[in-house]
Order: structure tokens, then C-alpha cells, then sequence
């Protein structure tokens, strides 16, 4: 008999670790288990990690002694991106009830075989477990408990080949793996014939996809495009959203396949990291300022516009100099972002990029990123006014306090909607396509009311 009855999941990080949060907690509801919203109060509390950045670590430091002092009975498991970091375990030490690899769920089940506690030691065969291969892809297959009634993340792989200097994801996640495209598919039948109305396929880099069973030839033609056309055929009303794509494997057929798809969104994330060459090269990114360039025309030309290009920067990699970032801020003036998140670079242990002296001042990092900022507000802001007057979908998602509604368009493009016959009939749109006109844009919102 399981004596854990409750737990508690806090996630930090990206759209993966929150999946991946979502596939434990499916997998406690199997177990009979029930979510306990106050952490200090559930029997077991998983903290799954993300070591992207400093400040992600340093939360993790903040939470795991406070769990322990306020909730000391808990059973504390760290998953995510930090698991399989030895600094980390030493630092936390015995605080750490379960330290979980994340396709290891299997070992909540057998602690004493893995890196665990003594504590943990003492606790075994709580949990029944799902009979997985020892693998880092195939916990997919868990039965996902979603956060959303409406909008769903679809895992289809896990990991990463490609050793960007500046990452830790391929050390913490291990090499690509993908799942069979007959269970992805599964899932998004199963998703749309519940209602959902956006599913995002995710996965460190989607466009490397190959179906998972690679038996035979056809099998390892089937690609990422393979999968968008048969994802982009079952029936139900939805919208497909997938990310995060690298540069280097956004072949041309691929982009065909975008364009053609009707479900799939306008919209795609391409991180660009930086635009300079001689970064890129340090980086180990594999393509050029110029072929990025490339790559973004040819979206613009052959996807129905208005097409949305959001991106991903690092600014002050080691050794960046003022000429270099000029490069990235040139970048941004052509490519015109909607939306680009940008990070100060700070060194991840166990990289390669952390082995080179991060030379690049503080401030001066600061001034790069605001720099980008300004040129970014101004890029969204001009193509937001293509909006101005037209009426296009929106997906909605929550109501504001002051009553408005809150959605997306296609483009992923955050609208306010004035709903006038809220008096009247207050209707709960959360959920629900509508049909907005724009009628104001800001850099990054708009707003709109709803037409018959
Ligand atoms: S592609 Fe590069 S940045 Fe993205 S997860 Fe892999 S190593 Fe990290």
C-alpha cells in the first residue's frame, strides 16, 4: 500500500519541465494519489529543476531547505535538469529525498538502487510502477494529467545531440530521443476528441524528429514534417503549435509542410542566439548569421502572412565585443522579431563555454540586452499595426479582473477582448475560439471586441 496519499509539484524552467511535471503528476493519480496545493502540507514533493540559468538554480537553493524546514516530514524528490548535477547533490545533500533523473521515474520505486538518501533507502516499493525501459524518453508514454482543459504541450522526444557550448541540456537530458509517432499521434487524437483547442507538439528540437520505432527505411524518413501532416489530419477543431526548432534543421520541406497545414500556426520560434559569426562559430550553433537570414525570408515568403518569428538571444557570450553585438542588433532590425527572449549569458557548469572567461561586465550585459529591447518594441509595434481593423481568431484563455477577457491569436499574439454582452450574458468564453476586430495594438498586446 502506497503511504503517500498527497503531492505537490513546483515547476521551474521551460515548456518541457512543465510537461514533464505534468506527466509525474498523472502518474501519482494513477497511484490514487491527490494533488495537494499548499507544499507544506503534501506528503511528497517533487521540484522539478531547470539550470538554464543561475537564477533558476538559486530558487532551487531557496526552495529545498524551506520545504524542509516547514513540511519536514515530506518525501522531497528533485528531478529536471539538476538532478544529475554532483555539485548540486552536494550541496543539498541529504535534504534531498529522491534525486530522479526524469526518465528515470521508475526509481521512485526502488530509491536504494539509485543515488538516494539514506532516508530514502528506508522507503521502498511505495509507489507501483509502470514496468519502463531504463531510458530518458520513454516516461512519455505516462499518462499525462494537463493543466489545461483547452491547451496541451505533447512531448514528442526528450534530449539533445547538438552541445551548444553555453547549454547544459544534452548533459542533463542525454542524447535525442523520440517517441513512436503512433502514440504521439494517440495522444493528440485522444486531446482533440476531448475538445482541446491548441495542442503544442515540444520537444528540444522538434525539426530533428524521427519516429522512434527507426525499424525500417520508411520509418526513418518519417520526420518531423511526417508528423505534422498526419498530426494536421484528425479531426476536431484545434490549433497545432510546436517548439522549439533549430536553425539547422528547418529544411525547406519542412516550411512546405508549415504552409500547407491549416492547423498549424502562423507562428515560429527560431532562436537565433546571436547574430554574429564568429559567436555563432563559438557557440557550436552550425549556422550563419546568413543563413539564418536566408531561412527567414523564405518563411515570410512561403507561409500566409501575418507570419510571427519570436527568438531566443544570449547577450555577452565570453569574448563578445561591442562590433560583434552590433552584428545581433543589425539581425533584429531585419528580421523584425514579434517577440524575442533574451538572456544575459552566465556560465553553466560542465559546459564548454564555462571553461572560457566570461569577460563581458555586468553592465555592459545589461546595456546589450536593453539595447535589443528597444529595437525589439519597436519591430512588434509596427507589425501589430497590420492588425489594426482586421478581425481574426482568438483563442481564449482567462478572464482579467476588471472583467475582460484574455486570449491568443494564431501568431501568438496576446489580446485583450472587450466582450460588450458580458452584462448581459455573462458567458464563459475560457476555452473558446471568438472572433475579435483589433482595434488598438501596443508592442506586445492588443486589444479587440468581439464580432458575430
Ligand atoms: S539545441 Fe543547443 S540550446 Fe537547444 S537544447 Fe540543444 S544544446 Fe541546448
Amino acid at each position: 500500500m502506497n503511504k503517500f496519499k498527497t503531492y505537490n509539484i513546483i515547476t521551474i524552467g521551460c515548456q518541457m519541465n512543465k510537461s514533464d511535471s505534468e506527466r509525474i503528476a498523472g502518474y501519482f493519480e494513477e497511484q490514487g494519489m491527490r494533488e495537494e496545493t499548499d507544499k507544506y502540507k503534501a506528503d511528497v514533493v517533487v521540484l522539478t529543476t531547470c539550470g538554464v540559468r543561475q537564477s533558476a538554480e538559486d530558487r532551487v537553493y531557496g526552495f529545498v531547505p524551506k520545504i524542509k524546514k516547514e513540511n519536514p516530514g515530506c518525501f522531497l524528490i528533485l528531478t529536471g535538469c539538476l538532478s544529475m548535477r554532483s555539485d548540486v547533490k552536494k550541496r543539498l545533500g541529504d535534504l534531498v529525498d529522491l534525486w530522479m533523473p526524469i526518465g528515470e521515474i521508475s526509481n521512485i520505486k526502488y530509491p536504494a538502487r539509485t543515488q538516494a538518501s539514506s532516508r530514502a533507502r528506508q522507503i521502498s516499493n511505495k509507489f507501483q510502477i509502470p514496468n519502463f525501459k531504463q531510458d530518458n524518453c520513454s516516461y512519455l508514454e505516462l499518462k499525462a494529467k494537463y493543466s489545461s482543459a483547452f491547451s496541451a504541450f505533447v512531448p514528442i522526444g526528450n534530449g539533445c545531440n547538438n552541445y551548444c557550448s553555453y547549454c547544459v541540456v544534452p548533459y542533463a537530458r542525454g542524447r535525442e530521443k523520440y517517441r513512436q509517432a503512433k502514440d504521439i499521434i494517440m495522444e493528440v487524437k485522444d486531446l482533440a476528441n476531448k475538445g482541446y483547442k491548441e495542442i503544442t507538439l515540444i520537444a528540444q528540437n522538434v525539426n530533428s524528429y524521427r519516429d522512434g520505432r527507426r525499424q525500417t527505411t520508411d520509418d526513418r524518413k518519417y520526420g518531423f514534417s511526417s508528423l505534422l501532416i498526419d498530426v494536421n489530419k484528425i479531426s476536431g477543431e484545434f490549433w497545432l503549435r510546436f517548439a522549439t526548432s533549430h536553425p539547422k534543421d528547418m529544411s525547406d520541406e519542412l516550411i512546405e509542410t508549415i504552409a500547407e497545414c491549416e492547423r498549424v500556426c502562423e507562428h515560429v520560434h527560431l532562436p537565433a542566439q546571436t547574430g554574429d559569426n564568429e559567436i555563432l562559430k563559438k557557440m557550436n550553433r552550425k549556422y550563419t548569421r546568413e543563413d539564418y537570414l536566408e531561412l527567414t525570408s523564405k518563411l515570410r515568403k512561403k507561409i500566409k502572412p501575418p507570419l510571427a518569428i519570436t527568438t531566443d538571444i544570449i547577450v555577452g557570450f565570453p569574448g563578445e565585443t561591442k562590433e560583434q553585438f552590433e552584428n545581433t542588433v543589425k539581425l533584429f532590425k531585419e528580421v523584425k522579431f514579434d517577440m524575442a527572449y533574451i538572456a544575459q549569458y552566465s556560465p553553466r557548469p560542465g559546459t564548454a563555454a564555462a571553461k572560457l572567461k566570461d569577460n563581458v561586465p555586468k553592465q555592459e550585459k545589461k546595456r546589450r540586452e536593453a539595447a535589443l529591447i528597444k529595437i525589439l518594441r519597436k519591430t512588434a509595434l509596427e507589425n501589430n499595426k497590420k492588425y489594426i481593423g482586421k478581425t481574426v481568431k482568438v483563442l481564449v484563455e482567462k478572464k482579467g479582473k476588471d472583467g475582460d477577457w484574455f486570449g491568443k491569436t494564431r501568431t501568438f499574439k496576446n489580446v485583450k477582448i472587450d466582450d460588450r454582452r458580458q452584462t448581459t450574458d455573462d458567458r464563459n468564453l475560457s476555452g473558446k475560439f471568438v472572433e475579435v476586430k483589433i482595434i488598438k495594438v501596443k508592442d506586445f498586446g492588443m486589444k479587440g471586441e468581439i464580432v458575430d
